[in-house]
Protein backbone atom coordinates (compact mmCIF):
# COMPACT_ATOMS: atom_id res chain seq x y z
CA UNK A 1 0.00 0.00 0.00
CA UNK A 2 1.53 3.37 -0.78
CA UNK A 3 -0.31 6.36 0.05
CA UNK A 4 -0.87 9.30 -2.48
CA UNK A 5 1.51 12.54 -2.93
CA UNK A 6 0.08 15.69 -0.87
CA UNK A 7 -2.41 17.56 -2.08
CA UNK A 8 -1.94 20.91 -3.46
CA UNK A 9 -2.30 24.04 -1.43
CA UNK A 10 -6.42 24.08 -1.87
CA UNK A 11 -6.81 20.95 -0.49
CA UNK A 12 -3.65 20.69 1.80
CA UNK A 13 -5.81 21.14 5.26
CA UNK A 14 -7.98 18.38 4.08
CA UNK A 15 -5.50 15.75 2.94
CA UNK A 16 -3.46 17.03 6.47
CA UNK A 17 -6.80 16.21 8.39
CA UNK A 18 -7.20 12.86 6.61
CA UNK A 19 -3.48 11.80 7.85
CA UNK A 20 -4.19 12.85 11.11
CA UNK A 21 -7.46 10.81 11.66
CA UNK A 22 -6.25 7.43 12.52
CA UNK A 23 -9.21 5.95 14.31
CA UNK A 24 -13.12 5.32 13.27
CA UNK A 25 -15.39 4.29 15.72
CA UNK A 26 -16.73 1.39 15.61
CA UNK A 27 -20.44 -0.40 16.67
CA UNK A 28 -19.78 -2.19 20.09
CA UNK A 29 -22.16 -4.86 19.07
CA UNK A 30 -21.41 -8.17 16.83
CA UNK A 31 -24.00 -6.99 13.72
CA UNK A 32 -21.30 -6.27 11.47
CA UNK A 33 -18.75 -9.52 12.03
CA UNK A 34 -22.17 -11.50 11.68
CA UNK A 35 -22.83 -10.02 8.21
CA UNK A 36 -19.56 -10.72 7.22
CA UNK A 37 -19.43 -14.10 8.20
CA UNK A 38 -22.43 -14.18 5.58
CA UNK A 39 -20.45 -12.80 3.13
CA UNK A 40 -17.92 -15.23 3.35
CA UNK A 41 -20.36 -18.49 3.49
CA UNK A 42 -22.01 -16.86 -0.07
CA UNK A 43 -18.41 -16.07 -1.56
CA UNK A 44 -17.24 -19.82 -0.82
CA UNK A 45 -20.64 -21.44 -2.47
CA UNK A 46 -20.56 -19.19 -5.09
CA UNK A 47 -23.68 -17.66 -4.78
CA UNK A 48 -23.27 -13.86 -6.58
CA UNK A 49 -26.65 -13.04 -4.96
CA UNK A 50 -26.11 -13.66 -2.11
CA UNK A 51 -23.10 -11.92 -1.77
CA UNK A 52 -24.69 -8.96 -3.30
CA UNK A 53 -27.48 -9.12 -0.16
CA UNK A 54 -25.31 -9.49 1.86
CA UNK A 55 -22.66 -6.57 0.97
CA UNK A 56 -26.01 -4.72 0.62
CA UNK A 57 -26.63 -5.31 4.18
CA UNK A 58 -23.20 -4.40 5.53
CA UNK A 59 -23.37 -1.33 4.13
CA UNK A 60 -27.09 -0.47 5.42
CA UNK A 61 -25.59 -1.10 8.98
CA UNK A 62 -22.45 0.81 8.30
CA UNK A 63 -24.46 4.14 6.68
CA UNK A 64 -26.72 3.78 10.07
CA UNK A 65 -24.20 3.54 12.25
CA UNK A 66 -21.78 6.26 10.92
CA UNK A 67 -25.48 8.35 10.46
CA UNK A 68 -24.09 9.11 6.62
CA UNK A 69 -26.58 8.82 3.53
CA UNK A 70 -26.64 5.21 1.97
CA UNK A 71 -24.86 4.17 -0.33
CA UNK A 72 -25.03 1.48 -3.51
CA UNK A 73 -23.40 -1.39 -3.76
CA UNK A 74 -22.38 -3.50 -7.53
CA UNK A 75 -20.86 -6.77 -7.09
CA UNK A 76 -19.41 -7.82 -10.25
CA UNK A 77 -18.32 -11.14 -11.42
CA UNK A 78 -15.06 -9.81 -12.81
CA UNK A 79 -13.29 -6.40 -13.59
CA UNK A 80 -14.97 -4.10 -15.69
CA UNK A 81 -12.73 -3.44 -19.11
CA UNK A 82 -13.31 0.59 -18.04
CA UNK A 83 -12.29 1.20 -14.63
CA UNK A 84 -12.56 4.60 -13.29
CA UNK A 85 -9.38 6.30 -13.41
CA UNK A 86 -9.58 8.80 -10.48
CA UNK A 87 -7.74 5.96 -8.24
CA UNK A 88 -4.91 4.02 -10.49
CA UNK A 89 -4.41 1.75 -7.33
CA UNK A 90 -8.06 0.31 -6.93
CA UNK A 91 -7.30 -3.47 -8.33
CA UNK A 92 -10.23 -5.15 -6.80
CA UNK A 93 -13.38 -2.35 -6.51
CA UNK A 94 -13.92 1.49 -7.09
CA UNK A 95 -16.54 4.33 -5.53
CA UNK A 96 -18.00 6.97 -7.24
CA UNK A 97 -18.50 10.09 -5.01
CA UNK A 98 -20.88 11.39 -7.67
CA UNK A 99 -23.07 8.10 -7.16
CA UNK A 100 -22.47 7.00 -3.88
CA UNK A 101 -21.49 3.83 -6.01
CA UNK A 102 -19.26 1.23 -4.49
CA UNK A 103 -18.61 -1.62 -6.71
CA UNK A 104 -16.39 -4.85 -6.37
CA UNK A 105 -15.81 -7.10 -8.14
CA UNK A 106 -15.46 -11.08 -7.32
CA UNK A 107 -12.55 -12.10 -9.91
CA UNK A 108 -9.56 -10.75 -10.57
CA UNK A 109 -8.81 -8.60 -14.63
CA UNK A 110 -6.30 -11.28 -16.40
CA UNK A 111 -5.98 -14.24 -14.84
CA UNK A 112 -9.85 -14.27 -13.90
CA UNK A 113 -8.85 -15.52 -10.16
CA UNK A 114 -11.80 -15.71 -7.66
CA UNK A 115 -10.47 -13.08 -5.48
CA UNK A 116 -9.99 -14.22 -1.46
CA UNK A 117 -12.00 -13.17 0.92
CA UNK A 118 -9.90 -11.44 2.74
CA UNK A 119 -9.10 -9.28 -0.25
CA UNK A 120 -12.97 -8.46 -0.95
CA UNK A 121 -13.94 -7.46 2.22
CA UNK A 122 -10.69 -5.40 2.75
CA UNK A 123 -11.68 -3.85 -1.01
CA UNK A 124 -15.32 -3.59 0.43
CA UNK A 125 -14.13 -1.56 3.72
CA UNK A 126 -11.60 0.32 1.84
CA UNK A 127 -14.24 1.78 -0.68
CA UNK A 128 -16.76 2.48 2.29
CA UNK A 129 -14.24 4.77 3.63
CA UNK A 130 -14.23 6.75 0.44
CA UNK A 131 -17.54 7.38 1.28
CA UNK A 132 -16.87 8.62 4.66
CA UNK A 133 -14.38 10.83 3.77
CA UNK A 134 -16.92 12.84 1.52
CA UNK A 135 -20.11 11.97 3.79
CA UNK A 136 -18.55 12.16 7.37
CA UNK A 137 -15.74 13.97 7.39
CA UNK A 138 -16.56 16.29 4.77
CA UNK A 139 -13.39 16.34 2.78
CA UNK A 140 -13.57 17.51 -1.16
CA UNK A 141 -11.86 14.59 -2.00
CA UNK A 142 -10.91 11.25 -0.78
CA UNK A 143 -6.65 10.54 -0.32
CA UNK A 144 -4.78 7.41 0.24
CA UNK A 145 -3.52 9.02 3.20
CA UNK A 146 -1.95 7.19 6.44
CA UNK A 147 -5.04 7.95 7.98
CA UNK A 148 -7.17 6.73 5.35
CA UNK A 149 -5.57 2.98 5.48
CA UNK A 150 -5.80 3.22 9.03
CA UNK A 151 -9.60 4.16 9.65
CA UNK A 152 -9.87 1.47 6.47
CA UNK A 153 -7.72 -1.51 8.73
CA UNK A 154 -9.60 -0.38 11.58
CA UNK A 155 -13.29 -1.20 9.87
CA UNK A 156 -11.55 -4.23 8.12
CA UNK A 157 -10.45 -5.82 11.37
CA UNK A 158 -13.60 -5.07 13.49
CA UNK A 159 -15.57 -6.53 10.99
CA UNK A 160 -13.35 -9.58 10.49
CA UNK A 161 -13.00 -10.15 14.21
CA UNK A 162 -9.25 -10.13 14.08
CA UNK A 163 -7.24 -8.30 16.18
CA UNK A 164 -6.36 -4.39 14.69
CA UNK A 165 -2.43 -4.06 13.67
CA UNK A 166 0.27 -1.10 13.92
CA UNK A 167 0.33 -0.20 11.18
CA UNK A 168 4.47 0.78 9.85
CA UNK A 169 5.20 3.04 7.19
CA UNK A 170 8.66 3.72 4.71
CA UNK A 171 8.96 7.62 3.46
CA UNK A 172 9.67 7.12 -0.60
CA UNK A 173 9.95 10.24 -3.10
CA UNK A 174 7.53 13.12 -3.84
CA UNK A 175 5.98 12.90 0.32
CA UNK A 176 4.35 9.64 0.05
CA UNK A 177 4.57 6.46 2.42
CA UNK A 178 4.60 2.82 1.56
CA UNK A 179 3.64 0.10 3.99
CA UNK A 180 6.42 -1.82 5.84
CA UNK A 181 4.72 -5.04 5.21
CA UNK A 182 7.64 -6.99 7.08
CA UNK A 183 7.49 -4.73 10.33
CA UNK A 184 3.89 -4.19 10.40
CA UNK A 185 3.29 -7.98 10.30
CA UNK A 186 6.12 -8.67 12.65
CA UNK A 187 4.17 -6.09 14.81
CA UNK A 188 7.61 -4.51 15.94
ZN1 LIG B 1 -9.08 3.87 -2.78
Amino acid sequence: MVTDTPARKSDSAGFLESERIKTLDLPQDGYLPRITRSIEEAMKAGETADVRRACAEFLEASTRFYRVPHCVVRVLAARPLRVREHWSTELFGDYTPETMLIRVWMRTAVRKEVTSFGTFLSTLCHEFCHHLDFQKFGFRDSWHTRGFYERAAALYHHARGTPLKKLFWIPITGGRWRMDWQRTNRGA
